[in-house]
């Protein structure tokens, strides 16, 4: 008989937003094969009778190819052995989860699952933005800028409305490429955009600023996410305070937080008070 194999989500590091479903695997698996952006303290619940394989990037060694990890998939599967491969948030955003289903499949394999909250849900909690607001943001848009070089804007929508909030995987550190892209799709360089550094981690930390300062903004430690969109405007976090030395963060904010009222008093006329928060 053949084994199965889990495919499950880490979430975004704080190992307390692990599902019980996720931690349950983790504790009867035999093989664990997971990403480097999952922490010692996840690996920490496996099981220690476990084979547990880093098959991430990591300093001085090469990271294994998407081939190798999916053959690595279907042979521990076929052995009857009950395989988990971990990634970090949920494994079917931006983990090509969706190729090592497809890989198991062809080998007839039972695959499993398991969601995880992805790095948006955790990083924007870890901010307190909400990434839709009935008055400010009703579409949300999850992209990754991994693919594009800076001369390359196809992965880019064309238009984006000023009323979704976009969140951007794997920004890097071409600011400037990126602040280009945003204004190309129709967003006003005031737009307010949030730099979030380990979300969910102890060293969590939160940069506040807008698209047209993108490019002066620090390079806080991997791994970042960027969140764009007026609902920026409402964050508040601990490392804000740094950032805004000489006030309070919320009089930092209210001057952003007034003109978000008012930019909500257009939206007004044209809104269905039914709509969920
Ligand atoms: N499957 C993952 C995403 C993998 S892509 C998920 O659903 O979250 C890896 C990218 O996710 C990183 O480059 C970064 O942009 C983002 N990311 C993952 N964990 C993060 C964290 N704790 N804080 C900020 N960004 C994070």
């Amino acid at each position: 008989m053949a084994g199965k194999v889990y495919l499950v989500g880490a979430g975004p590091g704080d190992p307390e937003l692990l599902t019980l479903k996720a931690l349950r695997v983790l504790k009867t698996a035999d093989v664990v094969l997971h990403d480097e952006l999952v922490g010692a303290e996840i690996l920490s619940l496996v099981s220690p009778t476990a084979q547990v394989q880093n098959v991430g990037k990591r300093c001085g060694r090469k990271s294994s190819t998407q081939a190798e990890i999916n053959a690595l998939l279907v042979n521990y599967g076929l052995l009857d052995l009950q395989v988990v491969r971990l990634k970090g948030g949920d494994p079917l955003i931006f983990g090509r989860g969706g190729e090592e289903i497809e890989a198991l499949r062809n080998a007839n394999l039972d695959v499993e699952v398991i969601p995880g909250v992805t790095a948006a849900l955790g990083a924007a909690a870890a901010a307190q933005i909400p990434l839709t607001h009935r008055r400010l943001s009703s579409s949300l848009i999850f992209i990754t800028n991994h693919h594009s070089s800076a001369a390359n804007t196809t992965d880019w929508p064309t238009s984006i409305s000023p009323t979704a909030t976009v969140v951007v995987y794997m920004p890097g550190y071409a600011y400037a490429a990126t602040e280009g892209q945003l204004v190309a799709a129709g967003l006003k360089a005031s737009t307010p955009c949030a730099i979030i550094s380990q979300a969910t981690r102890p060293e969590e930390k939160v940069y506040i600023t807008t698209i047209g300062e993108l490019r002066s903004a620090p390079r806080l430690p991997a791994p970042t996410l960027l969140i764009v969109g007026e609902v920026v405007r409402l964050a508040e976090h601990a490392s804000l305070h740094e950032q805004f030395p000489t006030h309070s963060t919320i009089e930092a904010f209210l001057p952003l937080v007034a003109q978000s009222e008012s930019f909500a008093q257009g939206q007004r006329n044209t809104e269905n008070s039914e709509r969920p928060e």
